[in-house]
């Protein structure tokens, strides 16, 4: 469904992509992990095309994206930073990004009513709690049915009972054939939702895998430990 050969990307002299080269199928929870700065929200961002690669080509659907960003309607993305006008209130952003979007009229307005945001609708952003805006950008993120779910660490700011209404979500969306690729820190998360690891370590791809094969691989029953023992062992190499 997108595939990605090759991506370059340098901010100056710093080499954040090192020839990234990976696909993501319809139907699969993809988790991208790594210690911070090892490029994931840029890898993220390219397939978003947000961050303009140096080198390498991203296909959609088979299709090289080239400077066509029609794909990007069926990408639903929630950034690790959510940034809106100040002043703009809740509702004046829902119904903002409905207008951009006519075309889609079987919205999902799920996430909407699980989060009550609507009783916020008349708050200015700026107001707003981190963990609030986090919300609100994961209901935009589902609003408009996309195929493709791109959170960059979607949890990360949310109460408990919101991440679990936020997880169940992303396991639907999944069950619907969609594709769900999510950025994250926390290992037991990562363990309920995922079935493949793309672990990014200094801008390339360490290991691709699903999690059971990086548990039978290992003999460790939970995925973190997995992937420390693996961790450990390339270094010693
Ligand atoms: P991650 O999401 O894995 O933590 P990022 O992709 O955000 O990592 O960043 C990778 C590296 O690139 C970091 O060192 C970061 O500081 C740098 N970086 C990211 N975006 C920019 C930018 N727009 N300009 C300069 N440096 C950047
Ligand atoms: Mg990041």
């Amino acid at each position: 469904m997108i595939r990605t050969e090759n991506l370059e990307k340098s901010f100056g002299k710093l080499h954040v992509l090192k020839g990234v080269s990976t696909s993501f199928e319809a139907g699969q929870v993809v988790s991208v992990i790594g210690p911070n700065g090892s490029g994931k929200t840029t890898l993220i961002k390219c397939i978003l095309g947000m961050v303009v690669a140096d080198k390498g080509s991203i296909f959609f659907d088979g299709k090289n994206i080239g400077r066509d960003f029609q794909y990007r309607n069926n990408i639903g993305y929630m950034p690790q930073i959510g940034r809106y006008p100040a002043n703009m209130k809740i509702g004046q952003l829902f119904s903002m990004m409905k207008d951009l979007r006519k075309a889609v009229t079987n919205t999902d307005n799920e996430l909407i009513k699980e989060y009550a945001l609507e009783a916020m609708f008349d708050k200015p952003m700026h107001t707003l709690s981190g963990g609030t805006t986090q919300k609100v950008s994961a209901a935009l993120a589902f609003l408009f049915n996309p195929k493709v779910l791109i959170l960059d660490e979607p949890t990360a700011g949310l109460d408990p009972l919101a991440s679990e209404i936020l997880k169940a979500k992303i396991l639907k969306a999944k069950e619907e054939g969609r594709l769900v690729i999510i950025t994250s820190h926390i290992m037991s998360e990562v363990e309920e939702m995922a079935d493949k690891i793309l672990y990014l370590f200094e801008g390339s791809i360490n290991f691709y895998k699903t999690v059971s094969e990086l548990k039978t691989e290992t003999g460790e029953e939970r995925l973190g430990k997995a992937i420390a023992k693996i961790m450990k062992e390339r270094m010693h190499v």
